[in-house]
């Protein structure tokens, strides 16, 4: 895409293209970290019924606050007070607002790469200076280099996934702690895919109380089964949530949005029982991989990135021409494939033979 000369936008983003992954209609779909598993019946017909509950009132604006729901997820996340619960269009949504707030001309965030190729771009759209430090050659966090980076460049926001996407790696709370107490501004702990962790893997929500300036983002989008939704929520101390508050657009979040966010949290065990089974699967894939001789990184997360290849998009393509879809992003010369059913798991397994032999 090129935007002819006539189209008065700004000089700082005429040179790019808008961000996402393809769509394509493939019949296996494992390139954008969804549950495999949709809603069952009795639940959809939950979300539907919900939808007709509010239609009739659909003349009226939305709660702006959107307080019901961020009751339910305060109770879903264990927090007491809903004032330190805030919720939006998905957390890429989230991630613009807390930069709208936090961010800014004249201000710095910095990150690790690889790390989550969308936080630059909230950067760039809110003119906040974007700084990427790196993480280890095996890719882990490597906190000297953090703490390095965060005393060179005083940031006003530390934005950090854990598990993070692309390689599945979680953070410590030692290096959550580490970071937290070193950074001036604020430290955001993106939890997208919290419900994936092991067992032995804590949640920043953890250390939340202690470290006011914390702010631990979660979504809808993955372990729940709602991408179509569009929630994202995090937790803060509810000052933070107030500045937020400030930047929101009123009734971000529609009335149609909130009710079946609500009924979709009614069903949450639902939604979550696959989890496990997702997890056993990402294990399994990952084993499977290193056995035809892959290099692949340990994932907390629902997706696996594994390599290396020379041309890795010929690789990427063999699977999409064999009706797999996965993703091209990371470091050069690897490939990420998000965890599906198993008969999806076993298509991307075959498909995966026949491309490398
Ligand atoms: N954070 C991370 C690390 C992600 O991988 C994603 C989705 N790919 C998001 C945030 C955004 O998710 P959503 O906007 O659907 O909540």
């Amino acid at each position: 895409m090129t935007l002819p000369d006539w189209v008065p936008v700004r000089e700082d983003l005429r040179a790019f293209e808008p961000y996402g992954a393809p769509q394509l209609d493939v019949p296996v779909l494992l390139n954008v970290n969804e549950n495999p598993y949709g809603p069952s019946k009795a639940t959809a017909d939950d979300l539907a019924e919900s939808v007709r509950e509010i239609a009739s009132d659909l003349n009226r604006y939305p709660d702006r606050e959107a307080w019901a729901l961020r009751t339910d997820l305060a109770a879903y996340l264990g927090v007491a007070d809903p004032a330190g619960v805030w919720a939006a269009n998905g957390s890429n949504e989230l991630m613009q607002q807390i930069l709208q707030a936090f961010g800014g001309p004249g201000r710095t965030a910095v990150s690790f790469t690889p790390t989550y190729s969308m936080y630059p771009e909230y950067a760039r759209n809110t003119h906040t200076r974007w700084v990427t430090g790196r993480r280890a050659e095996d890719f882990t966090f490597d906190l000297d280099e953090a703490l390095r980076l965060i005393a060179a460049e005083q940031p006003d926001v530390v934005l950090l996934a854990s598990p993070n996407n692309p390689t599945g790696e979680s953070l410590t709370l030692e290096s959550v702690r580490a970071v937290c107490e070193a950074a001036p501004g604020l430290v955001v702990l993106d939890e997208a895919y919290a419900e994936f962790r092991r067992a032995s893997t804590p949640s920043a929500l953890e250390v939340l109380a202690e470290y006011p300036r914390l702010v631990v983002t979660r979504t809808m989008s993955k372990a729940f089964a709602f991408a179509g939704g569009r929630v994202g929520y995090l937790a803060a101390d509810p000052a933070i949530v107030d500045a937020l508050r400030i930047v929101r657009l009123p009734y971000h979040l529609s009335a149609v949005t909130q009710a079946v966010a609500r009924a979709a949290l009614r069903h949450v065990e639902e939604s979550l029982a696959r989890v496990d089974e997702l997890r056993a699967t990402r294990d399994e894939t990952a084993g499977w991989l290193r056995a035809q001789g892959l290099d692949v990184v340990d994932s907390d997360a629902n997706f696996v990135l594994f390599g290396t290849f020379d041309d890795r998009h010929a690789v990427w393509q063999g699977l999409l021409d064999r009706g797999v879809l996965i993703r091209e992003t990371g470091p050069q010369g690897w490939l990420r494939v998000s965890i599906g059913t198993p008969e999806e798991t076993a298509a991307f397994r075959d498909a995966l033979v026949e491309v490398l032999a």
